[in-house]
């Protein structure tokens, strides 16, 4: 028992160690991967080497670091490690670079490193016709205008929530996981120049909460605020969700309150809310989504995916760059192919909000309108959503431990 305690410890400060210093470049190649093996989003977004996951243990050892040598160690292996990358690589870890929790740990590098990302974003979007630079205010050169069509009507519940049921030739332009603090506004500032065209923002509680404004001018400028949970975290009662969370698998209580939480703080910010949800990655609690519904508050999913969070791709055994044209094709292909629709983008991501213009073109070129849901007179029963935690039978809790 003793023995096994000891080689427990010992190896445990190994791999603190080890992730220190020599695998810094380890783990950024390993991270490289994974976004190229990763199939969905969830894959990725829960990935032991996503760069959310590395710059949070970075950040630890930098806080542990037992003198200035070490920590100077670990900064200088970061930018080394950022040096050896090539500039499309690097936009993986974009959000992470500028991120002010990081500051301390690109410090001597954080210059370089956004001069090349904003070098790779130029030459990422040269080929296209139309798009922006995110980090600019300047007007773009969009010269067309999208007809957008708002549809309010007390029948969106029987509303096909992967967006089989709009007519010939509309589309739904989504984006998930913000506000963010630069990109919602480029979006924004797209979308009103291609003749105020409207989306779906679905929103989370954690978001809103950091950057209030950003939803009051997604409300302002006439888009549609809707819940996509406080949190991010997989809602629905599976092993697959058990493992998403690290594992942990949410109550029904912890899923109300996801939900509710959110509905409270639209509220508080715009003054309003929309019966809208989509669950994080799709993956939908069914008790949750009965409730949902008796609640007046339609599920929605998508039909068209532009993988926007996807910087790199396999071909056969290489690891190749996925360009912004692959992205604008990714979301084109099941529109073309269904001609109808939902289409998810992330406005969390710098890409996204680049080639928008392009995508927007793209849409008018094939004669298509976007259209909305926007139910101004029906706001979700929040009561009887609270209910469903009442009703359910409540489950047990199960940490297990971390494998990585
Ligand atoms: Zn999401």
């Amino acid at each position: 028992m003793v023995r096994l305690i000891l080689s427990t410890a010992v190896l445990f400060s190994l791999m603190s160690c080890g992730r220190n210093a020599a695998n810094i470049q380890t783990n950024i190649q390993s991270s490289i991967e994974a976004n190229a093996e990763s199939t969905t989003h969830t894959d990725w977004e829960t990935s032991d080497y996503h760069p959310k996951f590395l710059f949070e243990n970075l950040r630890q050892d930098l806080t542990e670091a037992e003198s200035d040598a070490d920590s100077l160690k670990i900064k200088k292996d970061l930018c080394a490690a950022f040096k050896n990358l090539s500039d499309d690589t690097l936009s993986i870890f974009e959000t992470e670079i500028r991120s002010e929790e990081n500051s301390a740990l690109v410090k001597d590098c954080k210059n370089l490193l956004i001069s090349r990302l904003n070098t790779q974003s130029l030459n990422d979007r040269a080929g296209l016709k139309y798009s922006t630079d995110a980090y600019s205010t300047e007007a773009s050169n969009i010269d067309f205008k999208l007809e957008t069509k708002v549809i309010s009507n007390d029948q969106y519940l029987s509303f096909n929530k992967y967006g089989n049921s709009v007519a010939e030739k509309e589309i739904i332009l989504t984006f998930d996981d913000g506000p963010h603090d630069a990109f919602t506004s480029s979006i924004l500032k797209t979308l009103k120049e291609a003749g105020n065209a409207k989306a779906m923002f679905f929103e989370l509680g954690k978001q809103i909460y950091k950057y209030p404004q950003e939803t009051r001018d997604v409300h302002a400028q006439g888009h549609v605020v809707a819940n996509h949970s406080w949190s991010h975290s997989c809602l629905n009662n599976t092993e697959v969700c058990r493992k998403n969370n690290k594992g942990r698998l949410l109550t029904d209580d912890q899923v109300t309150s996801e939900i509710v939480d959110t509905y409270n703080l639209i509220r508080k910010t715009i003054g309003k809310i929309a019966p809208f949800f989509r669950f994080p990655y799709g993956d939908n609690r069914a008790s949750t989504s009965s409730y949902l519904k008796k609640a007046g508050v339609l599920e929605m999913s998508w039909n068209a995916d532009s993988n926007d969070w996807r910087y790199n791709q396999k071909v056969g055994s290489e690891t190749i760059p996925f360009t912004s044209k692959e992205v604008l094709v990714s979301a084109l292909r099941s529109i073309d192919k269904n001609n109808r629709g939902v289409v998810l983008f992330h406005d969390i991501h710098r890409r996204s909000a680049e080639i928008l213009p392009q995508f927007l073109y793209e849409l008018y070129k094939r004669n298509f309108k976007l259209i909305i849901l926007d139910q101004n007179e029906i706001e979700p029963n929040l009561e009887i959503l609270k209910q469903s935690t009442a009703a359910a039978t409540a489950e047990t809790v199960v940490e297990i431990p971390k494998t990585k």
